[in-house]
């Protein structure tokens, strides 16, 4: 089943050194690089773009006129999947945890922004959204439309393929590449980088979506990869997740004012916050060490930061006053 994808990003990404954070972290300063997944240009870019393109054009080849998904109220990749339904004339509808009238800032004004429309699922977990997702494509189908449901973070073996074309480029971007480090929300990132570049280079930092989510990126990655993938020899990092996903945590704050201050490199608080606290983590544990080449991917998310809270407090912390007037 395998469909060709549709072109919805900008690519390949490009690849940038980070000397300051490099050692800020205790590597040397040409040891860390950053892929610029956050730069894959539609919809405010993202690593969900890689996944939609092939979840998308699997949807387009069935004929949908309708996008459908689920997600957290701030999901990154349920704005992207509006994005991408914009771009392509289709229309959207977000299956989102959670209630109306919160504010509807971050991620949810960007939804609004791209016209899709919002159907909430109250308080429930992603079996509870994925039920509320069938009542909506039910809904859609009775009224005439085609609805093509696309997975929780668009992670599948069909997403995944989308992050194989990654660590291909990766490959060719950073020779010698030792460790590839990214955050692991529903598998799908993490399973295609995975399948190209074998299970030894990739560290996967577990940000609290998923129960078990080894389980998962083995199984998307192993239908992709040329070799046996297993669960067991997965690198991925749980000391990240905290209170749970949408948790802002000490590491995480400290690594969001980090990468703003050594490299004016802004993460998100949920994924790839974590993510560098799982690096610096496992610098200091030997995991990854000074003198091989590390890649840290950032996925995206900036308008999750502006759609969280305690982020934007965190970060309001950081501004000192220079003087209260000036003349
Ligand atoms: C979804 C997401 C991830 C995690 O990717 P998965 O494929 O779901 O594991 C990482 N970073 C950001 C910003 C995301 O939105």
């Amino acid at each position: 089943m395998s469909h060709s994808p549709v072109p919805l990003g900008t690519f390949p990404t490009p690849v940038e050194p980070a000397p300051r954070l490099a050692v800020a972290l205790g590597l040397e300063p040409t040891d860390l690089w950053i892929k610029r997944d956050d730069l894959t240009g539609l919809g405010g870019g993202g690593n969900k773009i890689r996944k939609l393109e092939w979840t998308v054009g699997a949807a387009l080849a069935e004929g949908a006129d309708t996008l459908v998904t689920t997600g957290a109220a701030q999901s990154n990749h349920a704005r992207l999947t509006a994005a991408a339904a914009a771009r392509l004339g289709l229309a959207a509808v977000l299956v989102l945890r959670g209630a109306p009238g919160a504010a509807r800032s971050g991620n949810l004004a960007l939804d609004g922004l791209f016209g899709a429309r919002l159907a909430w699922a109250g308080d429930v977990d992603q079996a509870g959204l994925d039920l509320a997702a069938a009542e909506v494509c039910a809904r859609l189908r009775a009224d005439g439309a085609r609805p093509a449901l696309i997975p929780f973070g668009g992670s599948g073996v069909a997403g995944a393929r989308g992050y194989v074309r990654c660590g291909e480029e990766l490959d060719a971007q950073v020779p010698e590449l030792r460790t590839v480090v990214v955050a692991l929300g529903s598998g799908g990132t993490m399973a295609g980088l995975v399948a190209a570049l074998g299970t030894g280079s990739v560290l996967g930092v577990d940000v609290g979506a998923l129960a078990d989510p080894a389980a998962a990126v083995a199984r998307f990655a192993a239908p992709l990869a040329p070799q046996e993938v297993t669960a067991g020899e997965l690198r991925v990092r749980r000391d990240q997740v905290g209170r749970g996903y949408a948790v802002l945590t000490g590491p995480a704050s400290e690594a969001l004012r980090l990468a703003a201050r050594t490299e004016g490199l802004v993460l998100d608080p949920v994924y790839t916050a974590r993510a560098l606290a799982g690096l610096r983590a496992a610098v200091a544990d030997g995991d990854v060490r000074p003198g091989e080449k590390t890649v840290f991917v950032h996925t995206g998310g900036l308008p999750g930061l502006f759609g969280h809270p305690d982020a934007v407090a965190f970060a309001e912390q950081g501004a000192a006053e220079f003087a209260d007037r000036v003349n």
